[in-house]
């Protein structure tokens, strides 16, 4: 039993990156009092072309954060569908008609993240949302960790590039490395162990301008089914703003020549099949993509979330979704720990119970999605995918689909779960969470084969 006192047991978190990760912890720390000191090695946010969409588990964090209003503020008001389409001939083979959830506040979040990470800052630097406890220090790279008995440090080298750099250490009571997938926390304890697989493709990801998807009659989100011409083509922002995605299977070539091959996939994936005269690109990022993960999320008093624990490759939108469920249920045992209403080794349980969920769900559907568009047949996968047979299920009954569409997840956790005593309610999906904390064992839920399958449709739809 954890004795009650008045004195918190820490007193500060530091925070490595100023991602959606960092920040958000951040934010969710200074809500319940605790001070973060936020690293980031540029000199701005991150403005490259990465996440979009964030299913409901995401949202419901979003909107305990405090964040959502703005962001919905921000983002296109309808996102009406998503469907699966053959590249070949352009069919739709089979569709989720998300304007059954339009009215639902915590339905799926769709937003380029370069504008989400603005968001985040600007309430982290209100003194009333961020609360004068949270300190971002850009032109702060970690190089290394360090720890005792009684805190942690990290070594940073400090100064705007084509400066000369001062190095410092700066300690704090944890430190949580929120540094992305090149995390150099992980590499302070790991050194290049990362368990998985790095995918052989290029990843070409690029912000369009295109009239043919309005003549087409194109909307949403548009999973591309090919094997050369794998990818996401989606509605993203104001003004006609479309993402184009796809995998060039191809490995192993130079950026030139794969930007080279862009006219052919575009022809290919596009409605119209047009040439490059006819749209419009206005920003490019070249990826390779991952699935991995660390053998731990925690020694000692250093701290892994996020990418920085655990990639994903993007056929999905697992990776930044699982982000923020890392985060928003670190948050909670820091905050249990700090408020003495939960020891120490809850941190323990954050690391065992959210690498588990990564490894059992999140890690097996995100391949099982990529190979769905990859590597499945065009022309036989609308009736093979145990998927696709479930949504065309679920199309029969509107008010099931719905319910469907905004469950709760098997990535989500409640660790509020293991306070002592706990809170009246300390945020707003405790309740709905809870509903499901009956039958976690070891941190994931078990299921039967039946449910099991049903909890990954939910999860599909959240983050398809
Ligand atoms: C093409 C693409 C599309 C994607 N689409 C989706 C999607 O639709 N939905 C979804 O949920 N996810 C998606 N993802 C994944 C998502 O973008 C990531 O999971 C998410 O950005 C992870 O956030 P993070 O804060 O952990 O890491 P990051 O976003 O990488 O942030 C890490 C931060 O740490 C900083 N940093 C790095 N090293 C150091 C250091 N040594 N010292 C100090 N600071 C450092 C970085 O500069 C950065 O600001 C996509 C990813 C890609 C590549």
């Amino acid at each position: 039993m954890v004795a009650k006192t008045t004195n918190p047991p820490f007193s500060k978190i530091l925070i490595a990156g100023a991602g959606p990760s960092g920040l958000l912890l951040a934010l969710l720390l200074a809500q319940h009092d605790i001070p973060s000191l936020v690293l980031e090695s540029w000199p701005g946010l991150d403005t490259r072309l990465r996440a979009t969409q964030y299913g409901v588990p995401a949202t419901r964090i979003f909107r305990r954060a405090g964040l959502l209003a703005d962001i919905r503020k921000a983002s296109i008001p309808k996102f009406p569908t998503i469907c699966w389409r053959r590249v070949a001939d352009g069919e739709k083979l089979v569709e989720i008609d998300m304007s059954l959830v339009e009215e639902e506040e915590d339905r799926m979040t769709v937003l380029q993240l370069g504008e989400i990470i603005q968001i985040m800052y600007k309430h982290c630097m209100d003194p009333e949302k961020g609360r004068g406890l949270i300190d971002v220090r850009f032109n702060h790279r970690v190089t290394g960790t360090g720890q005792d008995e009684d805190k942690a440090w990290v070594e940073v080298e400090v100064g705007k590039e084509g400066e000369e750099k001062r190095h410092e250490r700066l300690e704090a009571d944890y430190v949580v490395g929120c540094d992305g997938a090149a995390s150099a926390v992980r590499r302070s304890l790991y050194g290049r162990k990362w368990p998985g697989q790095t995918f052989d493709c290029r990843f070409m990801v690029q912000n369009v301008f295109y009239d043919g998807f309005a003549d087409h009659g194109w909307e949403g989100g548009n999973y591309m089914i090919d094997p050369d011409h794998w990818g996401l083509i989606a509605r993203r922002g104001h003004g006609g703003l479309w993402r184009v995605t796809y995998g060039d299977p191809v490995p192993g070539l130079t950026d030139e020549e794969y930007l080279a091959r862009r006219p052919w996939h575009f022809k290919a994936m596009l409605p119209g099949h047009p040439d490059p005269d006819q749209y419009r690109i206005e920003h490019t990022n070249i990826y390779n993509i991952h699935n991995r993960c660390v053998d731990s999320f925690k020694v000692g008093r250093i701290l892994l979330a996020a990418d920085a624990a655990h990639a994903c490759n993007p056929m999905g939108g697992y990776g930044c979704m699982t982000a923020c469920l890392d985060v928003g249920g670190l948050a909670d045992c820091f905050i249990g720990y700090h408020q003495n209403r939960a020891g120490p080794e809850i941190l323990e349980t954050y690391a065992k119970v959210r690498r588990d969920i990564f490894l059992k769900y999140v890690d097996a559907r995100s391949i099982k999605n990529l190979n769905r568009v990859s590597k499945a047949d065009p022309w036989t996968v609308a009736e093979t995918d145990p998927f696709f047979k479930i949504v065309k299920e679920l199309n029969k009954d509107q008010e099931e689909m719905k319910k469907f569409l905004m469950k709760v997840s098997s990535i989500e956790y409640d660790f509020t779960q293991h306070y002592d005593q706990r809170p009246a309610a300390t945020h707003a999906t405790s309740n709905a969470v809870n509903g499901t904390s009956n039958g976690i064992s070891n941190g994931v839920e078990e299921h039967s084969e039946n449910e099991g399958a049903k909890a990954e449709v939910a999860l599909h739809m959240e983050a398809v």
